[in-house]
């Protein structure tokens, strides 16, 4: 099919790769010269593996292009995918503007059938929405909206899309439906054919799960601090009832990224909108920022409570591993809660300090994991990256002032960490000293 992607994101750019790749004819479009000049040259503009070489591929049997220019790139297209941010508002709501200026460009410049996809994050009525200010621009030319919410996880994006375990497709003609069914066949994945809002409610509502059960398990984690239990055997032991499942069940210092956070807020909102104010939800997002302060009190109690001058090495930036996305990672909270203590940080990340440092241009940074942690007081792990999981302990001991290491991400077992005479603290099991 010919496919127009607007919005080459992180979800656009991985569904327009990922459509081409599977035999559509694929056309990016965002409104930044910059990101589509550095695609042009095949080279992605986010960290994402396996991006660059379907990229490259892609581009070279002609299969994939990018452009600036919107009426140019839609005049062809069967099928046009918005892809734009969706970011929150002041009060939490989704914020529809770049949503908004999309369907109506696209409006302007319709000349025939299409199906008008809408990928983003949105509200449940966003649907009708575009709708009106597509219609309110081209008139009588025909086309259909539909919502097909993205499920993907950065850091194996190329992957979740590839493999994706269902697809969910709002329409409201059997033309539509016809038309994303056959975009999404190549994928041969469970499709669920449903109405539009239906569509755009199971995405806020997969996430609110999804934060949900993250913070459900950070409250079980906090009790086994308080009951000498260990929350990785309990999580292990929950997570083989197949009606839980193994996944979202690691403890740590919270959810954060492009997704949950604005996701859960513009749930809530949707709900205060609607009428129906939900109660579990507001909870969990509470519980997440604890989270947070939790680690700072952690490392707090190492010092017994004075982080005065004190030389802290955070390694991991990115709100998880295999992403450069910095967007509500917890270290954007927890440093800046470090530095109003006294504490001096020196941070260091494998690909996200670029992106880290636009938003805290004040942390004094390290090239690699050994110079961040070099006469340091304290080393604290903020994301699970791979390297920090393969760190040589004896080789970190050796470098720091002080063998104290508190583990946000439950990296390291703490038996270890005692034979190899850390003071080593981590989330939801017992402290070593
Ligand atoms: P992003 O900010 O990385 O990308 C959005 C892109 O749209 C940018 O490149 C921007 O330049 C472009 N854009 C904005 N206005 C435009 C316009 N008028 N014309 C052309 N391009 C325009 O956002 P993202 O992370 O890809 O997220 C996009 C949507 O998908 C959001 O609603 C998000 O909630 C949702 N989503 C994101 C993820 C994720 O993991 N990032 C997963 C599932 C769903």
């Amino acid at each position: 099919m010919k496919v127009c992607v607007v919005g080459t994101g992180y979800v656009g750019l991985v569904s327009g790769v990922c459509f081409s790749d599977i035999g559509h004819q694929v056309v990016c479009v965002d409104n930044d010269q910059l990101k589509i000049d550095k695609l042009r040259r095949a080279e992605a503009t986010i960290y994402e593996p396996g991006l660059e070489e379907l990229l490259q591929k892609n581009i070279k049997q002609n299969q994939l292009s990018f452009s600036k220019e919107l009426s140019a790139s839609i005049k062809d297209a069967e099928i046009v995918v918005i892809a734009v941010g969706t970011p929150a508002n002041e009060d939490g709501s989704a914020n529809l503007k770049y949503i908004e200026a999309v369907a109506k460009e696209i409006g302007q410049h319709l000349t025939s059938y299409k199906v008008i996809v809408t990928k983003s994050t949105v509200p449940v009525g966003t649907g009708q929405k575009v709708k009106g200010w597509i219609k309110e621009q081209c008139g009588e030319i025909p086309f259909d909206v539909a919502s097909n919410p993205e499920f993907l996880r950065e850091g194996s994006a190329i992957h979740d899309t590839m493999h994706m375990e269902r697809a969910v497709l709002g329409v409201e003609t059997e033309k539509a439906a016809q038309y994303l069914k056959n975009l999404h066949a190549p994928f041969n994945t469970h499709l669920i054919v449903t109405d539009i809002e239906t569509a755009e409610m199971s995405k806020y509502a997969a996430n609110a799960f999804l934060a949900t059960k993250i913070s459900f398990i950070n409250e079980v984690a906090n009790l086994c601090e308080k009951l000498d239990a260990d929350v990785t055997k309990v999580a292990e032991t929950m997570g083989f009832d197949p009606r839980i499942g193994a996944a979202f069940l690691g403890a740590g210092i919270g959810y954060g990224g492009s997704c949950f956070p604005k996701d859960t807020q513009a749930f809530i909102q949707m709900g205060i909108e609607a009428g129906y104010n939900l109660k579990i939800v507001p909870e969990v997002e509470k519980v997440n920022f604890e989270q947070r302060k939790r680690l700072v009190d952690k490392i707090e109690l190492a010092f017994s409570d004075s982080l005065k001058g004190k030389h802290i090495a955070v390694l991991g930036l990115a709100f998880k591993p295999n992403t450069d996305d910095m967007r509500a990672a917890p270290a954007i909270d927890i440093i800046p809660m470090l530095l109003e203590k006294g504490a001096k940080v020196k941070a260091y990340d494998p690909v996200a300090m670029d992106r880290a440092m636009k938003i805290m241009p004040y942390v004094d940074t390290a090239e690699s994991w050994q110079e961040a942690v070099k006469e340091a007081n304290a080393v604290v792990i903020l994301t699970d990256w791979k390297e920090f999981k393969e760190i040589d302990l004896d080789v970190l001991k050796s470098k720091v002032t002080d063998p104290i290491l508190i583990d946000g991400r439950n990296v390291f077992d703490p038996v270890e960490m005692r034979e190899k005479g850390f003071y080593y603290d981590s989330v939801g099991r017992k402290k070593m000293s």
